[in-house]
């Protein structure tokens, strides 16, 4: 079983944790980004990380795998090719997430939710909400990244990420790094 820390590990050589000095699209300041997206275009590294996730559910009768677009599409499918099962991925279509592309769950269907990262758990509690009404039993919830600082409520299912991570982040009058004339760093969330 793969450590926080070897987590942690992988995903700075991977290029999908970096450190450095980041204007996010907030307009406040970070000395971390995050890009789980780098790590998980290599199919070795998806295989090994969602290979971890699908264990940890592998004894749960899972059914169907159901990630949020585009986070969770990655995640959720490589996760239901271990487990031999469907994967599907829900997106918002007006602001509301929904099912689309024919995917269908069925009364009953025992899922388990993937995401790439959770941060406010929006999107996962919008997904916890539409497989609800649908009658969709939720197994569990299971994320690589775990990025809510305990901010996570409201889930009410049992809920498994591969490693925690904090990433503070500040007004630009209160940033370490503006205070020490470290310029922006190059890389952004859009390359350049
Ligand atoms: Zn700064």
């Amino acid at each position: 079983m793969l450590s926080q820390e070897q987590i942690l590990e992988k995903l700075k050589t991977s290029g999908a944790l970096l450190q450095g000095h980041f204007k996010l699209p907030s307009g406040r300041h970070s000395l971390q980004l995050v890009e789980c997206a780098r790590i998980l275009q290599y199919p070795w590294h998806a295989e090994e990380l969602c290979g971890e996730l699908a264990s940890r559910f592998k004894d749960k009768q899972v059914g169907l795998v159901m990630g949020a677009a585009v986070g969770g599409i990655v995640v959720a499918f490589e996760i239901a090719r271990q487990l031999n099962i469907p994967a599907v991925f829900t997106e918002r279509v007006n602001g509301v997430m929904s099912l689309r592309r024919g995917f269908s769950i069925r009364s009953g269907q025992r899922i388990l939710i993937a995401e790439d990262e959770v941060i406010t758990g929006r999107s996962i509690r919008e997904i916890i909400r539409l497989v609800e009404e649908r009658g969709g039993i939720i197994v569990g919830i299971t994320a690589l990244l775990n990025r809510s600082k305990g901010e996570e409520g409201g889930m009410n299912y049992p809920f498994e990420a591969l490693a925690e991570l904090e990433t503070k982040t500040y007004e630009p009058e209160e940033c370490p790094l503006c205070k020490k004339n470290i310029p922006i760093s190059r890389m952004g969330r859009r390359p350049i």
